[in-house]
């Protein structure tokens, strides 16, 4: 099963990066207002370099001068299942990400079930969105869930 990890990230601006792994990469977007679990809300996603399958489990300090500087925390990690269909059939991740179209089942720790993941048109930011679903809720995920899977810390504890 393929991975996908949430960094809380708070550099210049706290944001949290939402990363899939797709082939040999984690392909990433960086969400300022986070995942959510109700279906009425469309977080914005902009695209951010891609990263090496390697940084799965980072969580540390980036030193100041460098890209992306400050504290990052691996807030979920999980494996998701490609759920993306056209005409009743698969479409590969890599052609989805072409496409402008990603649905996917996560199952982590914190976030379950189908998101959708949509380019906007004539735009280079994509939207997240959860599907409607068993798992979708009101919850407000970023506020009630404030801690690392990997170290229990919350942000400011790395
Ligand atoms: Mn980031």
């Amino acid at each position: 099963m393929p991975i996908f990890v949430i960094h809380k990230h708070k550099s210049r601006n706290l944001h949290y990066d939402f990363r899939l792994g797709v082939g040999r990469k984690l392909k990433s977007w960086a969400i300022p207002k986070g995942p959510s679990l109700n279906p009425k809300d469309k977080r914005l996603a902009i695209p951010v370099e891609d990263h090496a399958m390697s940084y799965a489990n980072f969580e540390g300090i980036i030193s100041p001068g460098k890209y992306g500087a400050g504290k990052v925390m691996l807030w979920d990690k999980g494996t998701y299942k490609n759920t993306n269909k056209i005409d009743g059939k698969i479409v590969s991740m890599q052609k989805s990400i072409k496409n402008g179209k990603i649905e996917i089942l996560l199952k982590g720790h914190k976030l379950n079930g189908g998101y959708a993941l949509v380019k906007m048109q004539n735009r280079k930011e994509w939207l997240l969105v959860k599907m409607n679903d068993k798992e979708a809720s009101r919850k407000n995920i970023t506020r009630t869930e404030t801690r690392s899977v990997l170290s229990n810390k919350t942000i400011n504890q790395i």
